[in-house]
């Protein structure tokens, strides 16, 4: 291994936090940064709007979270002094599993964990550290429920299928695509018919990472057909437990892909996206879709394409993109897209029409429209 470019800091990390990883190592470029402080001081997002640093980062397990998994990087400039200031550089840092790095007061108790011989440490208060999570038996391994009929092999005039065909699919081969089936869940003594949707988590290579990521079933959506058959029947069931803000759903088949992928909110949405589209299973991108996203897809075009009345959560979206992909030096673009006109949601539109948006915006983003 070589000489990281800062010694001393990582001489510390080490001492303080145990293992570090380098990331870029070697790189002293300086891009424009999108992390800032306001007047106020406080940490603010943004794009071009203050050159910063970036480069190499170290990456350590972040000690104001139980981050088990080294989301907090440390750019290598971070604590050094600027020319002519008497005070340390301390905004390159960002935790990736919770943004924990969210004041001033943060930055000031990280470095007076690093460096607690300094003036400093002398003048903050550490905070009180949420004890690491001790290991805990694994989770029961998710299953799908009994009874469950693949809906591949149901005649084309069942219901599951004629479901799918109302919303625009080939039946046979959008459940086989999406390995989707057929359940009767018993709801208040009624039997009421649903299509449940398996949802997949990405399981990286021991070696190869992403390159050569497998599945694992994560848990499952039933989706109602027909008509509620009593008052307040949910749309969708769910299984006990399933953390749906810890999954990207088409994940799967989105990694075996080349180009754009293409983030969307719900399942149906996917389907008609195609292999490339993936499902927040709502409006937000939780940190951990967010940690997944830029590691398993770096460097690919991101479009954000949420439902109509969801442009605001959109923007937040690809704005925090935008700033995890700075500081990992990935200047893939990331934009954000409508529905074609007149659909409320990609899940309305057909397959043909969001291709043509899609090819569309990248387009127009590489001619610098
Ligand atoms: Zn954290």
């Amino acid at each position: 291994m070589s000489m990281p470019l800062n010694q001393l800091l990582y001489d510390r990390l080490k001492a303080v936090f145990g293992h570090v990883n380098i990331v870029n190592a070697g790189q002293t470029n300086i891009v424009e940064k999108t992390i800032y402080y306001d007047r106020q001081r406080k940490l603010r997002h943004g794009v071009g709007i203050r050159p910063g640093l970036s480069g190499e980062e170290y990456a350590v397990n972040c000690p104001f979270c139980p981050d088990t998994g080294k989301h907090l990087y440390l750019n290598y400039r971070w604590g050094t002094y600027p020319q002519g200031s008497r005070f340390p550089n301390l905004h390159p840092a960002h935790c990736f599993r919770n943004n924990c790095i969210d004041s001033f007061e943060k930055c000031k108790q990280l470095f007076a964990m690093v460096f607690p011989d300094s003036a400093i440490a002398r003048q903050v208060k550490l905070p009180a550290i949420p004890p690491k999570q001790a290991d805990a038996p694994p989770p029961p391994k998710p299953e799908l429920p009994p009874d469950c009929v693949l809906v591949e092999q149901l005649p084309l005039e069942h219901p599951a299928c004629r479901y799918l065909a109302s919303r625009g699919f080939d039946p046979h081969a959008i459940a086989k695509g999406r390995e989707l089936r057929y359940c009767e869940f018993r709801e208040h003594g009624i039997i009421v018919p649903r299509i449940v949707i398996p949802c997949f988590k990405l399981v990286p290579h021991p070696e190869h990472m992403y390159s050569q990521a497998t599945k694992e079933l994560a848990g499952w959506q039933a989706r109602l057909i027909g008509p509620p058959p009593y008052e307040d029947a949910p749309k969708y069931r769910f299984p006990k437990g399933m953390e749906k803000s810890r999954l990207l759903y088409g994940a799967e088949k989105a990694i075996h892909t080349t180009g754009p992928v293409v983030l969307v909110e719900g399942t149906v949405d996917v389907w008609k996206v195609g292999d490339h589209g993936m499902a927040l299973l709502g409006k937000t991108l939780s940190s951990n879709q967010y940690d997944r996203l830029l590691r398993a897809f770096s460097s690919r075009p991101v479009l954000v394409m949420l439902d109509n009345d969801a442009a605001d959560a959109a923007k937040k979206i690809v704005s925090s993109i935008i700033v995890g992909r700075h500081i990992l030096d990935d200047s893939a673009p990331v934009l954000s897209v409508s529905p074609p006109p007149g659909r409320k949601d990609p899940g309305e539109a057909s397959s043909a029409e969001l291709r043509t948006i899609i090819t569309e915006a990248m387009r127009k983003y590489e001619a610098g429209e």
